[in-house]
């Protein structure tokens, strides 16, 4: 979607609704004592209606988790490709609300948007029309990574390598260029030899497992893979792995598949649970606990240029990332990646 587009998008939503989700919840009372108060007074579980239990308990877990400092990673930075060659199962949300979680509990996070639409760049309120410089010249005209990044103004300690619609055409460039596969790479480890130091770096991908992808997981020590909690959920898995696979041997010794997150996770119906349990089982070490639900919050959050985790912190949604933000962060601190 356009930049301007986007706008519009904004003039159209607020006029149907005037009021921003989290603009309600900072005039019911931010600061932590008063949202305490705010869940003391909920209904006790147990003794009403699955709605008043659904809100005392996002409650509770937004009181446990709002404000915690994330630990760093043990071995310094960690590079994930978000990466499943399936379109619309998440991959861009995941990318940008698990990078804004990991920011607003204190760590220093680059998001680096990898897919032509630019999608991620939407998401964070990045200017991403034709001129700006992107992700494109760096890999392309070899232009620093840092003189493309810019602050994400509704998270702090987030940043944005943004894409352009030239990258569309970087997939056929790169081909004819030195070291094709690595220029990602390349350009990480000088920003980093540069002193940009990042905690967390996460590479959006596009839908496809072309030249771009491959820049990714020669960039990236892990994969982290969305899977949405539908029918074909395992279909293309195996191509996806097996390309890993053929990086690891010939690129990157060092990639490996380090998370996996179950995303729009409906449990109304048993369908989710079991392509869940099929998940975990196939993969009992790198699934998350948290699955991500189905979320009008998360599909609303881009078109107001945000993250569902400014947009509505207290959503169902905005709680789950910040769940699945707190486990990856736990487990880089042990250094269990
Ligand atoms: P991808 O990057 O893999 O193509 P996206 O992250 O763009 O996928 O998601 C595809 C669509 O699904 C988007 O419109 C997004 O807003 C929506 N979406 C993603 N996660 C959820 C969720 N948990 N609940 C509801 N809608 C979601
Ligand atoms: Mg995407």
């Amino acid at each position: 979607m356009g930049a301007g587009q986007a706008t519009r998008l904004v003039e159209d939503a607020s006029l149907a609704a005037p009021v921003r989700p989290s603009d309600r919840l900072r005039r019911e009372g931010g600061d932590p004592h008063e949202r305490s108060a705010l869940a003391e007074s909920l209904p006790t579980p147990g003794l009403d209606t699955p709605v008043a239990r659904e809100l005392a308990e996002n409650a509770r877990r937004r009181i446990r988790l709002t404000g915690q400092a994330f630990p760093k990673p043990a071995g310094g930075t960690r590079v994930l490709t978000v990466a499943n060659q399936k379109g619309g199962v998440g991959k861009t949300t995941t990318t940008v609300n698990v990078a804004a979680a990991l920011a607003q509990s204190g760590l220093r996070v680059l998001v680096i948007d990898l897919d032509p639409q630019g999608n991620a760049s939407t998401a964070l309120g990045i200017d991403h029309h034709a001129e700006v410089p992107s992700i494109y010249d760096v890999l392309v005209d070899g232009q620093p990574l840092d003189e493309v990044v810019q602050p994400c103004t509704t998270v702090e300690g987030l940043w944005c390598a943004p894409a352009t619609i030239d990258l569309a055409g970087a997939e056929i460039e790169l081909v004819s260029l030195v070291a094709r596969e690595s220029r990602l790479q390349r350009a990480v480890q000088a920003a980093a030899t540069k002193g940009h130091e990042f905690d967390y770096i996460l590479i959006d991908c596009p839908p496809s497992l072309g030249l771009l992808t491959v820049n990714a997981m020669v960039a990236a020590t892990e994969v982290f893979i969305p899977i949405q909690c539908e029918y074909y959920a395992l279909e293309g898995l195996s191509q996806l792995l097996k390309n890993i696979e053929l990086v690891r041997a010939h690129l990157n010794p060092a990639l490996h598949v380090s998370t996996i997150l179950l995303t729009m996770y409906d449990g109304r119906t048993r369908l989710s649970a079991q392509v869940a349990d099929e998940v975990r089982e196939h993969f009992p070490e790198q699934v998350l606990r948290t699955t991500v639900p189905r979320s009008v919050r998360i599909s609303e959050a881009p078109s107001f240029g945000e993250t569902v985790m400014t947009y509505d912190a207290s959503s169902s949604g905005a709680l789950a990332y910040l769940e699945a933000a707190s486990e990856m962060a736990d487990r880089g601190a042990a250094g269990n990646v």
